[in-house]
């Protein structure tokens, strides 16, 4: 939706193609009958914005909310630990744990907010064919990253590259000294992988995480999160793009190493000078280009993306009486704890006690008392070794109610209705392979110029004219748009 803002913008002639009877991808808000609407997937976030001001999504009635509200690591006692928006808040409840950590805190967000600076410049940087391909005006966007990075200073500058390779365990372990403080920071490193917090690289997912919240928690849009990818839908149109919706794209038309346009599953062709997939790289080499129009060794790399979905949705329809405070809420008590609701998926099996963030927003098109509670759930196994999906939805459901039930007695009786979307459901209704959400999981030897395969991180594709943005794509995962926006700067 981004690359097509841009391109629509740049008057370029412009079709979206989704599959769905709604725009957005992971990034809507939906609704499940009866007044139930939430913000299905993706709980917060906004896009760059230096994005929101090219775009000038504000007129498209995009409004994110100027005030972040607290992140908030839940604790047996009730005693909570609230990171708020305010530091001097944060400090004072950091203190409860540890006074060293309360003063280490101000300096910490310091430091993530020059990681948080170099992840947005490597996020804006495309990356260079490597090893294969290397062209040295593109090798050049690189070095100007590294002078970037070297002119945060010596210190800064080792810490980042430290973090890189680092276990979240022992990139927070630098800083605190409080496991209830160090986990809580931890799980962002986590947050949405398969990967637990004694994983190599997690000390960089947590940097990722954090770079694209902002923070620690999530930041809320006015109507909710879909709000995004509606604005930006109403910018493509006001350019003169056009958007269509249930026009599933069967398969990507080419000739000899070029493509040409596309089919759509009701047998419609459309020819297209370029194409640009924002489907996961999987889906689109080896579903709707085909691994026989592809070189052999790159439909091996194709095949070798992992894909490792672990995440599952809970949202519940309340009365409102659940007791959840306002904010991000996360069920991230130890370290020890996320490593063990890590095992689960290492054993394709779901945690017994879950790794949960929870937060809640208000379902005022049913009744203004009305709240949705929504818990993002690891880890659930994509593939289970006992069960399938079929039916294992209902005993995340149970596992999600049970374990936050402990925290806020009044949950149970306050649930009306309740949705769950499982791994299979995030494959299956929202096209994520394997239900990875970041389109191939963020890992080192998937990030930066090997996203998604090496040699191929520059969004083009050994099919003339075909290119990737979205997740999959160095500058992503993670709702930013940045590898929407810098496709735009390679399409020939
Ligand atoms: C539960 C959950 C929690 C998350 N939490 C975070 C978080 O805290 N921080 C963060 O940064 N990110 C988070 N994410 C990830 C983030 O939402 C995604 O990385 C991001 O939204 C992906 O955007 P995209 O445009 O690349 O792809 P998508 O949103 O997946 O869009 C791809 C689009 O392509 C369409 N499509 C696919 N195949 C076809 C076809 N053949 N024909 C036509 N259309 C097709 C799909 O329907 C979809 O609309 C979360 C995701 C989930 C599910």
């Amino acid at each position: 939706m981004v690359a097509a803002a841009y391109l629509a913008k740049q008057g370029k002639k412009v079709l979206v193609l989704e599959r769905r009877d709604i725009v957005g991808g992971q990034v809507v808000t939906e609704s499940f009958g009866d007044g139930f609407t939430v913000d299905s997937l993706h709980a917060g976030g906004t896009l760059r914005p230096d994005i929101i001001k090219h775009l000038n999504l504000a007129s498209h009635g995009l409004v994110v909310d100027s005030v972040r509200k607290p992140f908030i690591s839940l604790q047996a006692d009730s005693n909570h630990l609230i990171f708020d928006a305010n530091p001097a808040k944060a400090v004072e409840s950091i203190k409860r744990f540890s006074e060293k950590d309360a003063a280490n805190w101000i300096p910490f967000l310091d430091f993530m907010k020059k990681a948080t600076q170099f992840i947005e410049t490597a996020n804006s940087t495309i990356m260079p064919r490597l090893p294969k391909g290397f062209n040295l005006s593109e090798g050049m966007a690189l070095a100007e990253l590294g002078l970037d990075l070297r002119m945060m200073g010596g210190k800064d500058m080792m810490r980042i590259i430290r973090g890189i390779p680092m276990t979240a365990d022992e990139f927070v372990d630098e800083w605190f000294e409080s496991d209830v403080v160090k986990a809580a920071i931890a799980s962002l490193g986590i947050h949405g992988l398969t990967l637990g917090v004694y994983g190599a690289g997690t000390g960089y997912t947590l940097m990722h995480t954090w770079a694209n919240r902002g923070g620690m928690s999530h930041i809320s849009v006015q109507g909710g999160i879909g709000k995004i990818t509606e604005a930006l839908a109403s910018a493509v149109k006001s350019f003169g793009g056009e958007i269509r919706l249930n026009a599933e794209v069967k398969s990507i038309q080419v000739d000899t190493y070029t493509c040409k346009g596309v089919v759509l599953f009701n047998g419609e062709e459309i020819a297209a000078k370029n194409i640009i997939s924002a489907a996961d790289p999987k889906h689109t080499f080896l579903s709707l280009v085909g691994a026989m129009e592809l070189p052999p060794e790159f439909v091996w790399n194709v095949q070798s993306i992992k894909m490792r979905g672990s995440v599952a949705k809970v949202h519940l329809l309340t009365d409102g009486k659940h007791g959840i405070p306002d904010g991000t809420v996360a069920l991230a008590p130890s370290i020890k704890y996320l490593e063990q609701a890590y095992d689960a998926a290492k054993y394709h099996s779901i945690s017994e006690k879950p790794y949960l963030e929870v937060t809640t927003s208000a379902s005022e098109s049913v009744h203004p008392l009305k709240s949705v509670v929504s818990i993002h759930f690891q880890f659930a196994a994509f593939k289970l070794k006992n069960g399938d999906w079929k039916t294992e939805g209902a005993k995340v459901e149970n596992i999600a109610i049970d374990t936050l039930a402990e925290y806020f007695p009044n949950l149970k009786s306050s649930i009306v209705n309740r949705k769950v979307i499982t791994p299979l459901d995030l494959e299956q209704t929202y096209s994520l392979t394997e239900g990875d959400l970041n389109h191939g999981q963020i890992m080192l030897d998937q990030f930066m110029f090997m996203r998604p395969i090496p040699g191929w991180s520059n969004h083009k594709t050994p099919i003339d004219n075909l290119y990737l943005c979205g997740s999959g794509v160095h500058g992503g995962g993670g709702v930013s748009g940045a590898s929407g926006r810098n496709v735009v700067r390679v399409l020939k």
